[in-house]
């Protein structure tokens, strides 16, 4: 039996569990939205490409749409999502464009009862350990408050950094779907491989064949061009990241 709390802030905390599983439902029931033949045009026009990590004239295999940029088939629901995110496998559901701000609701909301929690199990150790009147039969309990504070405080340790990196793409104005892309373009960068024609396009070079890719990975057939008339990519600061509004921006982007 755990040890009765010394003045529980219960309505507190029984609000704040209670806006958590609203938050969790709703997270689960809201969803994105879908790419199909009747929105691919207005949605094309609003994210367009930027001919790095997204390319024009791309058809979704399976749904067979024009996909806009920052869009992805997500093959666990099976379909096309506008603004794709990712799946999150917590609410089996897709984050993308329309339930950013019921996912970011209940990451923060989890951020704030496990943080809540950890404090309260916490104190409840430090009262158990200070009262001197409690007897060995309570102090055998202790350990189910120590299991309980290590449980909080983990799941705490690993939301918070979560919901930490998550706010971090906002920032950096990337989706989860589009980090590994820039990733992959800056290691292009720092290993000397990116060019530029200075018109907007972008080519791999491949120093062991001594010739040039298209990005689209796609689409990456060896282009003729000749080294003197490119520009070396020398780095990451000269790339610009046309998604990148500003964090304000990008968070208002997500929430609209
Ligand atoms: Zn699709
Ligand atoms: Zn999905």
């Amino acid at each position: 039996m755990f040890h009765k709390i010394k003045n529980p802030n219960t309505v507190v905390y029984n609000t704040l569990l209670t806006i958590l599983i609203l938050s969790l439902i709703i997270a689960i029931y809201s969803k994105p939205v879908r790419l199909n033949s009747d929105n691919s045009r207005y949605y094309n026009s609003i994210y367009k490409n930027n001919n790095l990590i997204f390319f024009n004239d791309q058809k979704c295999k399976t749904c067979k749409v024009l996909k806009p940029a920052r869009s992805k088939h997500c093959k666990i629901c099976d379909q096309c999502i506008v603004f794709f995110d990712h799946h999150c496998v917590w609410i089996n559901n897709c984050v993308g464009k329309g339930n950013y701000k019921w996912f970011y609701l209940f990451l923060i909301m989890n951020v704030i009862v496990l943080t809540y929690a950890t404090i309260i199990s916490f104190n409840l150790i430090q009262t158990i350990v200070n009262d001197e009147s409690i007897g060995y039969d309570e102090f055998e309990n202790f350990q189910n408050e120590l299991i309980l504070f290590l449980i909080c405080g983990l799941l705490d340790i690993v939301v918070t950094w979560f919901a930490f990196e998550s706010f971090k793409l906002v920032y950096m104005g990337m989706t989860t779907n589009e980090q590994q892309k820039w990733f992959n373009i800056h290691d292009l960068i720092h290993s000397g491989e990116l060019y530029t024609d200075n018109h907007g396009q972008y080519f791999e070079y491949l120093p062991n064949d001594d010739i040039f890719l298209g990005m689209n990975m796609n689409d990456n057939r060896p282009i003729p061009v000749r080294k003197e008339q490119l520009t070396l990519v020398r780095s990451t600061e000269e790339l610009k990241n046309i998604y990148d509004l500003g964090f304000w921006d990008n968070l208002r982007e997500r929430l609209s």
